[in-house]
């Protein structure tokens, strides 16, 4: 059914895809590897929730039933405050009154289906997974119909993080890295973990079935307002999902169907840590040059911490900095207070609670209506990324995922293994 191919924009060769995330040809340089879907239409499959978008998804077939969607609808409270005549919100989380099904309640929701998918397609046995707790939660769920081994490996401060709506199936092992470890730090850790047992890295921003996952919002918003936004905004600490509205923004042009305008990208990240806002607002291709304990220092002074990775995919070829460029995108810094007070808001006029980086979303909102950023009869789409958390727990029992091993930043691999092992 699915049908693409793997191109590398660095080399122009189209890469053979054995879960490859890396353009063998252009090495570590290589710049984010892209999928060409052979219909170049959006053609949504008759079928209900996320595999609908099969067709722009990096999957032979379907994966196992997945029925959670973005939901998008127009607002008319939130966007009544503002001043927006056409402002609609892409809603990622939990929801029942409005359909929202995503039981761990983000975006990340859907980017497992199409990385598992593809994993088990290519004959991946062993998955390595870093993940600061919203990635992690989403993966836990996804690979509950997989025969995959999926390694989550956590920052031991997050691990109160791991709170779900179902029972951890026995082929999720979940490792926590300690003394002061970070995101960054896990994610070095588990680069570790593949180098030295052989087993798969999940592959993050690079991984074309996790952005095109993501792009899956942007899609379900055009079913919707049938056009592209003029203008999308959203907290970013990576830019993953970004650089996808943006890759999907094209798809988008190219159909021809969804008018002719580029998509402009308004991106935001938590002061005081905000790296790529600093850089672009330079507009620089580098990312400032901070100690890491500078950065840690900033780190812990704030509210939405999944936007604080250290490393992000900004100067990389086809990554945050292209694609702000190429969107002549804007970032917003977002003051602890501003987001608080933008979460009120949006839960006074929306009526649903959301989480901390999608408050920073909503202030980046309010902030560009406030600087005459946008238009008040443009058509905004505005990426609530996660939410709905507080009422999920009106409906489902909380069940924990315990760490099954803490390891140190520098625990030996082989220790790791036979720890493991001991442990099935
Ligand atoms: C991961 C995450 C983000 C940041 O997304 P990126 O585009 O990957 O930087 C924002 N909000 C929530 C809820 C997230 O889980
Ligand atoms: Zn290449």
């Amino acid at each position: 059914m699915g049908s693409y191919e793997l191109i590398c924009p660095g080399c122009g060769r189209v890469v053979e895809d054995s879960y490859t995330n890396l353009c063998p040809n252009c090495g570590s340089g290589s710049p984010l590897l892209r999928t060409k879907y052979e219909d170049a239409r959006l053609l949504p499959l008759n079928v209900e929730g996320f595999w609908k978008f099969l067709p722009w998804l990096p999957c032979g077939i379907s994966g196992p039933k997945f029925n959670g969607m973005t939901v998008v609808y127009e607002s008319e409270h939130l966007a009544a405050e503002l001043g927006l005549k056409n402002l609609h919100i892409a809603f990622n989380g939990y929801w029942p009154e409005r359909n929202a099904n995503l039981i761990t309640c983000t975006f990340k929701e859907l980017e497992a289906p199409p990385t598992l998918q593809r994993a088990q397609e290519k004959g991946v046995l062993n998955m390595v997974l870093p993940s600061a707790g919203n990635t992690a939660r989403a993966f836990i769920n996804g690979v509950r119909t997989y025969d995959i081994k999926l390694y989550v490996v956590i920052p031991y401060n997050y691990k109160h993080k791991l709170v779900l709506p179902f029972e951890v199936t026995k082929n999720v092992k979940v490792i926590a890295v300690n003394n002061g470890a970070d995101y960054s730090d896990s994610i070095a850790f588990a680069t570790r973990m593949t180098k030295e047992l052989g087993w798969v890295n999940e592959g993050g921003a690079r991984n074309v079935a996790r952005r095109d996952g993501l792009g899956t919002v942007l899609l379900e918003a055009v079913l919707h307002t049938k056009k592209i936004p003029k203008h999308y905004f959203q907290a970013v600490g990576s830019g993953t999902g970004g650089i996808a509205a943006w890759e999907a923004s094209k798809r988008l042009l190219a159909d021809g169907r969804f008018g002719e305008q580029p998509m402009k990208l308004h991106l935001s990240q938590n002061h005081p840590f905000t790296p790529m806002v600093d850089a672009w607002n330079k507009n620089l291709k580098e990312l400032p040059k901070e100690t890491e304990a500078q950065q840690k220092e900033a780190i812990v002074a704030v509210y939405a911490q999944v936007l604080t990775n250290r490393n992000p995919p900004y100067s990389i070829g086809g990554g945050m900095y292209d694609a702000l460029t190429a969107s002549n995108g804007v970032m917003y810094s977002i003051s602890n207070d501003e987001a608080l007070s933008a979460g009120k808001l949006f839960e006074k006029t929306e009526g649903i609670d959301i989480v901390p980086a999608s408050c920073v979303a909503v202030a980046s909102l309010k902030k560009a209506t406030e600087e005459g950023g946008v238009a008040t009869d443009d058509l905004i789409l505005l990426n609530i990324t996660g939410g709905g958390g507080e009422r999920l727990e009106e409906d489902y029992d909380m069940h924990r995922a315990h760490p099954d091993l803490v390891c140190d930043r520098d625990t030996d691999m082989q220790d790791l293994k036979n720890a493991l092992e001991d442990h099935p």
